[in-house]
Order: structure tokens, then sequence, then C-alpha cells
């Protein structure tokens, strides 16, 4: 068998999408309400206004289901966007599958990954509601690097709070984003209430999102020229991030194709999400698509977690949602995938995966990097570890379709490229990357402290 090498559907610059797609719209179970961490009662829009501009926290709850991109927006999108489908011939080859493996490269945006999506609107409608400073955390340093840039383009300052593990592992992810002239201080720091608290019980603490979180919010609340920006998770960025589909959907259909199987790496739902609702439409009136979030067992939110109202971050600032969750206190160990290391999860893709429209699968950080290799080595592209818990899950699929003699169409997304990680790729060389598993006892512990609602 000789296949063409990795083909790519490119789709015309006009054809970026005019609007992203709310599945708020079609959701079979509307969400709970989030609640005020004080109070425990519903929270109302004012409640978010000291952090988030109106235009956003419109966002996070209307139900339309069309909510059109602005021009600007759409303008900066044109720098990078529509990105490539590639349909993956080489690795099919190479699995000898009857699958057909397409994946949508999102490591073409300036700042390497899907997150630019978000970052842009955020900060323009920040920006627009007269804000001129942007608080953030970053956890492997991807959102850090998308909304430093964003910042840049809409004439903000940024601050990113960012996981001291990740600080250490990917040092040049904090010089990328001073390109930008951002401001990167290592999490926790002493320049908040929150990091000052988790330094005082533990000086030597490596960080987590959940603390870093904790800290920009903090940041934000305290000036009034300040907003707060998140990367994942809330519902105004999985509607930013549900061009990623879109794109795709049309790029499949001009090769008359529509997937069987839909798969994203999850850590927050960000990039699942974007991939996979646009699909969704067709999936509740019937068609059977089946849809993967893919996490890793070091933190393994949808695959281990409980079903419940959070915190979002460790000192409970945040509003309380419903959502998949390890417990706001539940400390990662310091896996490669620092992007995959947060304890909770989309509140969208939570109520999806507990109504049975999504399924979960974990893998340990070995099966990720071999993954990840052997999707290089025959595609051309390293994968970010985090993009490669979908390559890890699109291959174990392909060798399922190949001993079920099935032609399963496969879509992925590859939502980052690992140049920046090339340092976790050396520990997998030297044989120093190991597999972490969670500790049962830690997160029974950690769940023991969830919000009595
Ligand atoms: C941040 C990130 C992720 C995980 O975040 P989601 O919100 O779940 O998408 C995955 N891949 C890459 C490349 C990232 O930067």
């Amino acid at each position: 068998m000789s296949l063409p090498h990795s083909k790519k559907i490119i789709l015309e610059e006009k054809s970026i999408p005019q609007a992203w797609y709310n599945i708020q719209a079609d959701l079979p179970t509307p969400l709970d309400p989030p609640l005020n961490p004080q109070t425990f009662q519903p929270i109302e829009p004012g409640d978010l206004s000291p952090i988030f501009p109106m235009e956003l926290i419109k966002q996070e709850v209307t139900t339309e289901r069309w909510i059109e991109i602005p021009e600007e927006v759409r303008e900066l999108y044109k720098m990078w966007r529509p990105t490539p489908v590639y349909r993956a011939t080489q690795l099919e080859k190479l699995l000898d599958t009857p699958a057909k493996i397409y994946y949508k490269y999102e490591g073409t945006s300036p700042a390497g990954s899907h997150k630019l999506n978000t970052s842009l609107p955020q900060a323009y409608y920040n920006q627009k509601a007269g804000i001129t400073r942007l608080a953030t955390e970053t956890g492997a340093g991807q959102w850090g690097s998308a909304l430093s840039l964003a910042c840049k383009f809409f004439d903000l300052e940024c601050t990113v709070y960012m996981v001291k593990v990740s600080c250490e592992q990917k040092p040049y992810r904090k010089s990328f984003m001073q390109v930008y002239e951002a401001e990167v201080i290592p999490s926790p720091s002493t320049r908040t209430a929150a990091g000052r608290h988790v330094l005082e019980e533990n000086p030597q603490s490596t960080g987590s999102l959940g603390i870093a979180i904790s800290e920009a919010v903090e940041d934000a609340a305290s000036r009034p020229d300040t907003n707060y920006a998140l990367g994942s998770v809330l519902n105004h960025v999985i509607l930013h991030q549900t061009i990623i589909g879109l794109e795709a959907k049309a790029q499949l259909a001009q090769v008359d194709t529509y997937p069987d199987i839909v798969i994203g790496a999850c850590g927050g739902g960000s990039n699942f999400a974007g991939i996979a609702f646009p699909f969704m439409p067709e999936m509740f009136q019937g068609k059977k698509t089946r849809f993967i979030a893919v996490e890793p067992d070091a933190c393994p939110t949808l695959t281990k977690g409980t079903f419940a109202y959070d915190y979002g971050d460790t000192a409970k600032l945040t509003p309380i949602t419903k959502m998949y969750t390890l417990g706001s206190s539940f400390m990662p160990p310091g896996i490669h995938a620092g992007g995959l290391r947060y304890h909770g999860e989309s509140p969208l893709v939570s109520q999806l995966f507990h109504d049975g429209f999504i399924e979960a699968q974990a893998y340990g950080q070995k099966a990720i990097f071999e993954a990840a290799l052997t999707f290089a080595r025959t595609e051309g592209i390293v994968p970010a570890p985090e993009s490669a818990h979908a390559i890890a899950s699109a291959i174990a699929e392909a060798k399922k379709a190949k001993e079920a003699g099935e032609e399963k169409t496969i879509l992925f997304c590859l939502s980052g490229h690992g140049l920046f990680d090339l340092g976790a790729y050396d520990s997998y060389f030297e044989g120093r990357l190991n597999d972490i598993p969670h500790s049962d006892e830690a997160l029974a512990k950690s769940l023991e402290k969830l919000p009595k609602v």
C-alpha cells in the first residue's frame, strides 16, 4: 500500500467563521447556576464585574446559539486562521489501520497553541471596557504566552502568575512572555495574601493552577484598572474555542467526510470542547458520533473525580460551579503536561460527560511520550505533551478499528506544538520520566473538603 504524504485540507481565509457556536442553546440538561463562594446563592452578573468585562459576563450565561465574532478579532484571527486539517496518512500507514485519522493543527498560531483563539477576544472586550491591565495564571506557560501576545496587540499590561514547577521546567516560556513585555511571577508568590498563605504552610510548594488562579484573581479584584482572564474552563472561553470545530467541520465536508470519533486532550476542557461541540448538534439529533476527552492519570478529573459544586481556586475566591473535580486542594504531581494539571473541569464538558454524551480516558506520561514520538516520527510535528494525550487516544482507537476491521474516521485536535517542551522530551530520552499516578488517599482527603452546598 502506498499513500501520499500527509494530506493537508485548507480553508480559504474568507471562510473563517463569522460567529462562535454556543452549545448552551442546545444542552439537553441546562447548567446548574454558579454560586457565590460566601453565601452559596446563585451569583448575579454584578458579582463578576470586579474581574470581568460585561460582554464576557453576558457570553458566560447567554443561550443564544450564535455569537458574532467582532470584526477586529476576526481580522487578527486571519494572521494564522483557518488552521490546517491534515490527514495523518503516514501514521495510518505505520499503524496499518483501516481507520482514517485527521487532525486539526492549532500549533500554527504565533503563540503555539489554541489559546490565542480566546486570549484575543478576551483582550479585545477588556480594552473596549476601559481596562488597561490583565492578570492571569499559567500552568505550562501556553496560556500566559497567548495572553501576553493578545495584550500587546490591544495595548494592555499583562501580569502572569506562573506555576513554580513549570517556571523551572520551561524557562523559555518565561522568556517568550517577556518578549511581549509581560510581567511573569512564579507562583506561589509573596505578592498576594493567597500566595503568602500557601508559602507559610509549605515554603517548598511547587505551586498549582488552583493557587495561581487565586493570586491572579486577588490581584485583579484589588485594582480598578485590572481585570482577570482565564484560559480555559469558563463558558465564554469554550465559546471562543468553537472556532476550531467549526472550521474542522467545513474542512472535512470539503472531502465529504464526517468523523465517527472526535478526540481532544482535556485540562480545563477548552480545546476538547472547541473541536467537539460544533459536531454535537447532529449527535443530539441521533447521529452516533463518539466524543473522547483525554486526561493524564496523574490528574484524572473526569475519570476519577466527583460531579459536585466546588471552588475554582485554592483560596476560594472564585464562584463555585458544578463540575467534575478532584477538590480544590488537590495537588497534582508535577507531570510534564502542565496544561492538564487542573483540579476542576469546564461545567459544560462536565454536564455533557455526566449525561453520557462524552467518554473519558486517562493515560500515564510514559505512554503519552511514546505516542508523541510515534506521531513526530511519522507526521513530522513535535506535539505538546498535552496534545499528545489526544494522539495516544487516536492511536488506541485506530488500533481498535484494525482489530474490528472497521473503517472509522477519527478527528483529533493537535492543540499545540512541543518546541518549548524539549526539556520534557530530554527527560524521556534519558529515562528520567516516570509515571506518577495520583494518590487515592490524597484524592479522598481533598474531596472531603468540597463545599457543603
Ligand atoms: C492549555 C493547553 C491544553 C489544556 O487546556 P484545555 O483548556 O483543556 O484545552 C491542551 N493543549 C495545549 C497545547 C494547551 O496549551
